[in-house]
């Protein structure tokens, strides 16, 4: 239980009773609602009031002030799919309540504001305090992520290279399914095998646009698998959070320059060994390890490039065009 400090009371009265301690049982009233409760002998402390709350109270001072009801956050841009929330002090009971169910509908559950994007638009969430009539808001701006189901789509991110995301991987339907596992090179979903192919097909470092580019030939001629460069331009122009789009987990990165996103599911890596961790095959081969290839890894935490990528085993790829 939380709790709730008092500075002012509107009006005391006295209920000619006392409790367990002999401490007299007074009746208070603040922000128009009545609770009873108990004084010390001083006059100027009340505790254990309605529920556990401790109440502090100013002798001569008739007014009452409950601390304003804060949220994590007051403002949410989400995707259409996309499901966040905002955390609530943990004192008391809330009702929640949104302006427009066609945009965003919201549920509380424990310490939370679950707040699902429905449609595009933009909704207001009202938090109630139950008990103190409080009120703070959320207001959540929901935007599509493609312009209709046809995927894949290109998504322009604003890039200074001019180069555009898939909404999905190669292998899926729609952004979140997590699509085929790919190893470098390879044309077949491993799905959960490995396999010791030791042979370098390319004589390049590295594979874009080749034959051996499981994006380019498996989409049309104008999708590759994005090289470290792309990747690192990615990171570099976008902020990324942990999000979650119709149920599945990953990461959304929204573009710093024209506020457009794309979702990358946490599909792990071959057999999803590490299903909350997301691993994204480049077509850059690593210069020192002719084994090793750099791709994009990321988890609830972080978003990065490594080197260290095996050519025996399959990973997600999101394609990009130019
Ligand atoms: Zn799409």
């Amino acid at each position: 239980m939380g709790r709730y400090v008092v500075r002012e009371a509107e009006e005391y009265y006295d209920m000619n009773e006392c409790d367990a301690r002999g401490y007299p049982v007074k009746k208070i009233r603040y922000t128009g609602v009545e609770y009873e409760t108990t004084v010390d002998p001083e006059g100027d402390y009340v505790e254990s009031g309605p529920d556990g709350w401790e109440i502090h109270t100013v002798i001569g001072q008739k007014e009452v002030q409950a601390p304003p009801l804060t949220l994590y956050k007051n403002s949410l841009n989400l995707i259409v799919g996309e499901e966040n929330y905002v955390t609530h002090p943990d004192n008391h009971s809330y009702s929640v309540e949104s302006s427009d169910e066609a945009v965003a509908t919201a549920e509380e559950k424990g310490f939370y504001v679950w707040i699902k994007a429905v449609g595009k638009g933009t909704a207001t969430i009202t938090v109630k305090d139950i008990k103190s009539g409080q009120k703070a808001t959320v207001t959540v701006t929901v935007i599509p992520l493609c312009p209709d189901g046809n995927h894949p789509h290109m998504i322009d991110l604003g890039l200074p290279s001019g180069t555009k995301w898939a909404c999905c991987n190669v292998g899926a339907t729609k952004p979140e399914e997590y699509g085929g596992n790919y190893a470098w090179e390879e044309m077949k979903d491993w799905g959960n095998d490995t396999h010791c192919d030791e042979l370098l097909k390319e004589t390049n470092r590295d594979i874009a646009n080749t034959k051996h580019d499981v994006a380019h030939v498996k989409w049309d001629g104008n999708w590759q698998i994005p090289s470290i460069k792309q990747i690192r331009e990615l990171l570099e122009n976008c902020e990324s959070e942990w999000a979650r789009l119709n149920g599945a987990r990953g990461r959304k990165f929204t573009s710093k320059i024209n506020g457009n996103s794309i979702f990358l599911c946490a599909g792990g890596n071959f057999g999803d060994y590490f299903p909350g961790c997301g691993y994204y095959l480049s077509s850059t081969l690593s210069s020192s390890n002719k084994d090793r290839i750099w791709g994009l890894s990321f988890d609830p935490s972080y978003a990065d490039c490594i080197a260290g990528f095996s050519r025996q085993q399959g990973y997600k790829i999101r394609p990009v065009s130019r």
